[in-house]
This record gives structure tokens, C-alpha cells and sequence, in this order.
């Protein structure tokens, strides 16, 4: 049931963040302790406390000297140490022994390492010239006080927690996870826990996509699959609307048993798009309705979890208030040539070695998890190019 014209690819992710961007609601704020700050959206700036570093330091084991003075013979001064504070103002032909982390004294404008001197009885030879600024970070190098050390609508990673802990955040303000209803619809499925009878099978997108929404940072309700009725789909879809964002798997391809978007319309539900230049995943949905964000996600397991990855984790960064959400692409080096028939953006199961080349796995269609599993990346073969051969760059989806 194709209601809107198929999309390419870039226009249906460009449809996503322009939509989600516009009609967003701000998200809520709490506050978590530092610790807790990984993969938590920023929802203020914080600011500098003073300059980092608030002095300038010695980069290296050395001495500080003047650099105009090298190469030359010095007098040493005596030493100063990390976590003390500077007693020295160096002047000509003067040097300090200093440590990394040190301050840098007074008057002195370079440190030149301890490996390429000499020094012995209070004297040091420096040999060779040294370059003015010589290993020192100055003072404010790498922030200014009162500057963003991290801004609002950053996604909080190990790297974030270092700089807050350096400027002295202990409880940081972060925006409310969004919670995100799932709901499988298929007659075929029965629950995890049971045998199925040979022609049904466990509803493992529900798990699978509770996985991908956590690792986004997301909070996953997973609603009771429903089958293949336009009344059941109906009456989930009610409980569904009360999450931030609905991920359906399952319905929405032209089979007289895809009810999906006929109970989406019963919402009165705007669907931006039902249908994109892309595999796996071409009947993909998005649209909204009672003021909440949908993704009607094709069932097969690699096309549910590949639009996952492309369009809903993109709405599921608005929605937690990250600002531009990025897609994480890279290049790769092919390992083998690769053909593929244009027209459609595909996104193959494929592995990556510790060289940056890259191999699609063999795999038998949307349906095949065991290929899904063992990729670590999924090549993206561009919709107008055919034909690629071993040793070329080619773009790479490396979700984590
Ligand atoms: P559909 O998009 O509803 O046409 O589903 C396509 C195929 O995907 C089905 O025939 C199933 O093999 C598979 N499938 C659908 N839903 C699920 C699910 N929740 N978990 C695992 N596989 C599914
Ligand atoms: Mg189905």
C-alpha cells in the first residue's frame, strides 16, 4: 500500500531529521553523577571553571630555559616538580630542571628535553638549538575559562567524562531517555520462550530491536506482539502511542495480511514515507500521529534492523536531544571486487580486518540473522554505481 512516492535513501534520512528537528517536543532534564554520564545526552553547556591548563607546563621531563639562549651552556637553577608550585624566574643562561606537569618558570620559554642534553655539577649543555615554545602547553592552550568544556547536546562519552571531571562537574544535567515502544505484528510468531510449530517462528525483532534502542540510548518497552488483525494492531497501537517513539516490525509490505499502515490511518497518522530505494528494507515507514514518531520496520530480521540503524536511531538522537545526529560511515578498502545492481542503496552484512579492508559475508537475503551476527559493519553500495574492484574505497556503516 504505497501512499507517497519512493524515496532514495538520502532523502528519506534528510525526511527523518527534518521532521523529528521541526516537531520534536524538548526533551526533559535530570540530572545524573558523573558516572552515569556515558551515553547521556548534555543538556546544558559546561563551562570552564578557569584556564586548562591554568598555567603553562612542561610537556616533558627536561629543562626550562630561554631558547634564544641554545645551543649554550646553562647554570641550573634547581628543580621544580609537578604539584608544586614555581620559585624560579629564569633569566639568561639560567635553566630549571622540570618534570612533566610542571609549571614552567618565569621567564623561560621553551623546554628541551632531558634526553638531548648534558647536565652534571649544577651545569647543562644543550647542544642543539630549541624552538621558542618548545614543549609547553601555554596557558589556556587547550580551553579558556568560561568557554563550552562540553556542549548541550553532546552524546556523553568516555573522552566528555574526562573533561567534566577536569572542570569539576560532578552532577551533570542530561536529557530524559526517550522511551520506545516495540511491537512485532505477525501471525507467525510465538515468544522466545516457546517451541515453535514448524511454521512459525520466535519473534526475535523484538529483542533484537530493544538491543539497538539501549545502545542508542533509548529505554525499550517491548509490547505483546500482535497477529496479523487490523482490530489487535489497532488496540496496540493505542498503548503504543504513549511512548516518546513506536518501532513496529512486520506489515508493511503490499501482502494482503500488511495491515500496518491501514491501522496507522485509523490514528489519522501523516506518513512521510512507506517506501525507500534501498535493501534491505524497502517498504520502510515513517510518519507520525497523536503527536508521536513512527517507524513501520519491514520483518525480516536484517531489514528491520538495518532501518533501525538508518532512519529510527536518527529520530531516537532527536527525540534524546542530540542536535545533528551522524550517520557512523567510514571508508574501507575493498578485500574482493564487488558488483551489485544499481538502483537501489544497499546495505550488506560485511566484516572489516585490523587493515580497514572489508568483505561482505555470504548471505541468503533479509532473513539471514547468522549472516547479521557475524558482520561487524555493513557495506553501503551506492544506488548508481555498479561495479567496484578489489583495492577501491568503499563506504563503510559501522554501528556501535
Ligand atoms: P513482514 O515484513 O511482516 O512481511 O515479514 C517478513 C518476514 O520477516 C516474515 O516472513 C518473517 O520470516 C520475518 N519476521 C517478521 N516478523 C519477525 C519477528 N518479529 N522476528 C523475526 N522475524 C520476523
Ligand atoms: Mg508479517
Amino acid at each position: 500500500m504505497a501512499l507517497v512516492a519512493p524515496l532514495t535513501f538520502a532523502q528519506a534520512r534528510e525526511e527523518v531529521i527534518r521532521r523529528v528537528s521541526a516537531l520534536a517536543p524538548p526533551p526533559a532534564t535530570e540530572t545524573v553523577l558523573l558516572d552515569e554520564a556515558p551515553g547521556r545526552v548534555l543538556a546544558q553547556d559546561v563551562f570552564a571553571d578557569r584556564d586548562y591548563p591554568p598555567e603553562p607546563r612542561s610537556m616533558r621531563d627536561g629543562f626550562a630555559l630561554r631558547a634564544a639562549d641554545t645551543p649554550g651552556e646553562f647554570r641550573i637553577l634547581g628543580e621544580v616538580r609537578a604539584g608544586e608550585p614555581c620559585r624560579f624566574v629564569v633569566e639568561a643562561r639560567q635553566a630549571v630542571e622540570i618534570m612533566t606537569g610542571a609549571t614552567v618558570p618565569e621567564g623561560a620559554d621553551a623546554v628541551v628535553m632531558v634526553e638531548h642534553v648534558h647536565a652534571a655539577d649544577g651545569r647543562l649543555r644543550v647542544p642543539h638549538p630549541v624552538e621558542p615554545g618548545a614543549n609547553i602547553s601555554p596557558r589556556g592552550a587547550s580551553l579558556r575559562q568560561g568557554a563550552a568544556a562540553v556542549e548541550a547536546g553532546a552524546r556523553l562519552t568516555p573522552a566528555s567524562v574526562a573533561i567534566l571531571a577536569s572542570v569539576g562537574a560532578a552532577a551533570i544535567p542530561v536529557h530524559v531517555r526517550p522511551r520506545v515502544a516495540i511491537l512485532a505484528t505477525g501471525d507467525e510468531l510465538v515468544e522466545v520462550e516457546a517451541a515453535p510449530a514448524p511454521w512459525q517462528i520466535r519473534n526475535s525483532n523484538s529483542r533484537a530491536l530493544a538491543a539497538q534502542v539501549r545502545r542508542a540510548g533509548g529505554e525499550p518497552v517491548i509490547l505483546p506482539p500482535v497477529r496479523d488483525s487490523l482490530e489487535e494492531t489497532v488496540e496496540s497501537l493505542q498503548q503504543a502511542f504513549q511512548h516518546d517513539l513506536v518501532l513496529l516490525s512486520g506489515g508493511v509490505s503490499a501482502g494482503k495480511y500488511d495491515l500496518v499502515e491501514h491501522a496507522l490511518a485509523r490514528f489519522d497518522a501523516e506518513i512521510w514515507f512507506d517506501r525507500v530505494l534501498i535493501q534491505p528494507g524497502q517498504p520502510c515507514v515513517f510518519g507520525r500521529a497523536g503527536g508521536r514518531f513512527f517507524f513501520g520496520l519491514p520483518g525480516n530480521p536484517a531489514s528491520t534492523f538495518v532501518c533501525f540503524e538508518i532512519f529510527a536511531r536518527a529520530a531516537l538522537d532527536l527525540l534524546s536531544g542530540v542536535r545533528r545526529p551522524r550517520l557512523p560511515l567510514a571508508m574501507a578498502v575493498l578485500a574482493e571486487p564487488f558488483r551489485h545492481k544499481p538502483g537501489l542503496t544497499r546495505f550488506l552484512p560485511a566484516r572489516l580486518d585490523d587493515d580497514a579492508r572489508v568483505r561482505p559475508i555470504p548471505w541468503g537475503g533479509s532473513g539471514d540473522i547468522r549472516a547479521l551476527a557475524l558482520a561487524d559493519c555493513f557495506l553501503v553500495a551506492e544506488s548508481e554505481r555498479p561495479v567496484w574492484d578489489a583495492g577501491e574505497f568503499i563506504r563503510v556503516l559501522i554501528p556501535s
